[in-house]
């Protein structure tokens, strides 16, 4: 089945959708993006996303191009056209383009683009990787200072998997002024105990929507919450870990450069998180 994706209004065979060369995405990464997951059909957390998206563009002096309730339509038109049941939705709003290349934005009144496709991926919510848990490597952060706007100038992230996976791992986990940050796409947690450790918010991090509902339902199940932040060294030494994001919910963490946490596999309390959070939000999904 040939995907149709959504171009500036109009829904198209994904090998008819186009976008100018001069597009400020393309030339700049002047652009944003959300990914929002898919669970039997629904959408997971929408708000959350749209609420995101807004905050990202304003920014960077844009304006949202509809609201949430016509990009919600958009999102639920391409789930129903291409089928998805267990998938995402990757949405993408640059600055546009006034026909040439210019480091100076152009006027203010210059159409965005907007651009969303869906990624079927069949079996999301069981993904084998849950079971077994994966492994992390630590790399330095290099990226830009404002992290907490969703950026498509995606480079560094994309280097940062790429070294992990040379590295024999399936993640790398950022490091700044000897603490972790947050994983290439996805925020990073350490387990004592009952107590779930995670960088707190600011410029350094992406403000993870997925971040934000699981410290809520932890902090409803009476575990305990702390925003700090943490070394390699520490997360070596904890029980669990675990990372968040759309895509993979909550995933276990078992091996930290090549220190293997507890018995090596997802530890209760990632496993229950995971749980609980799949469950609370399927029944809010939309
Ligand atoms: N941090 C970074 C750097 C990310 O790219 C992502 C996923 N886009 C996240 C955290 C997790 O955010 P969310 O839970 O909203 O997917």
């Amino acid at each position: 089945m040939t995907r149709t994706v959504y171009v500036n209004g109009s829904y198209l065979p994904e090998t008819e959708a186009t976008v100018s060369i001069f597009d400020r995405g393309f030339l700049f990464a002047d652009g944003v993006y959300e990914v929002t997951s898919v669970l039997g059909g629904k959408l997971i957390d929408f708000d959350g996303h749209a609420k995101r998206l807004e905050r990202s563009l304003s920014e960077l002096e844009m304006a949202m191009p509809m609201d949430s309730d016509a990009l919600l339509e958009v999102h639920r038109e391409l789930v129903r056209l291409n089928e998805i049941d267990e998938g995402l939705i990757y949405l993408q709003i640059t600055r546009g383009s006034d026909g040439d290349r210019d480091f100076v934005y152009p006027a203010a009144d210059t159409p965005p683009t907007i651009v969303l496709f869906t990624q079927a991926k069949p079996g999301l919510a069981q993904a084998p990787a849950a079971q077994k848990g994966i492994k992390v490597v630590s790399i330095e952060d290099q990226r830009w200072g404002r992290r907490d706007i969703k950026t498509v100038q995606l480079l560094y992230p994309s280097m940062g998997k790429m070294m992990a996976k040379a590295a024999g791992a399936d993640d790398a986990w950022m490091i700044e002024d000897g603490t972790v940050t947050e994983g290439t796409s996805n925020n990073a947690y350490i387990v004592k105990g009952n107590t779930i450790i995670t960088r707190q918010l600011s410029n350094d991090i992406l403000h993870g929507i997925t971040r934000a509902a699981v410290l809520r339902f932890a902090r409803e199940a009476q575990m305990t919450v702390e925003e700090r932040p943490f070394t390699i060294e520490e997360a070596q030494d904890a029980d669990e870990a675990f990372i968040t994001s759309a895509s993979t919910f909550v995933m276990p963490v078992v091996e930290i450069d090549g220190k293997v946490l507890g018995a090596g596999a997802p530890g209760g309390v990632s496993s229950r998180l995971r749980e609980i959070y799949l469950e609370e939000s399927l029944k809010s999904a939309i």
